[in-house]
């Protein structure tokens, strides 16, 4: 069972009282945008096997979303992090790679202090 801890209340809870949300860190367009990024925003979605990083609800706690990193083929849970973060925290990216020395980043990595960790 997979289980994740809450990043806003700090509760540690199983899959059931969650609720999925589907890829994090999707990049969203609004009106204007051409056909070809809004057909991807709508429908394009990532399947990896590995890393991966996914929406989650706290439907029966806090209800907050929040974010998290985790691998599709283990269920092993790298971190969560809250929704508001633009990328992993630096935490969570060294976690990943003390595991799966050969990922990589699929965004520009930042500096460390334009990611939120609070
Ligand atoms: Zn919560």
């Amino acid at each position: 069972m997979l289980t994740l801890t809450c990043p806003c209340c700090g509760i540690r809870a199983e899959e059931t009282e969650l609720a999925p949300g589907g890829e994090a860190h999707l990049k969203r367009f609004g009106p204007g945008a051409s056909d070809e990024d809004f057909e991807s925003y709508l429908f394009a979605r990532k399947n990896p096997k590995g890393v991966h990083f996914e929406r989650w609800r706290h439907a029966y706690g806090c209800g907050k979303w929040f974010l998290a990193a985790r691998c599709t083929a283990t269920l092993e849970v790298f971190g969560t992090y809250k929704a508001q973060n633009p990328h992993p925290t630096p935490e969570i990216v060294a976690a990943i790679r003390a595991k799966r020395p050969d990922w990589t980043p699929d965004w520009t990595e930042t500096s460390p202090a334009e990611s939120l960790t609070e």
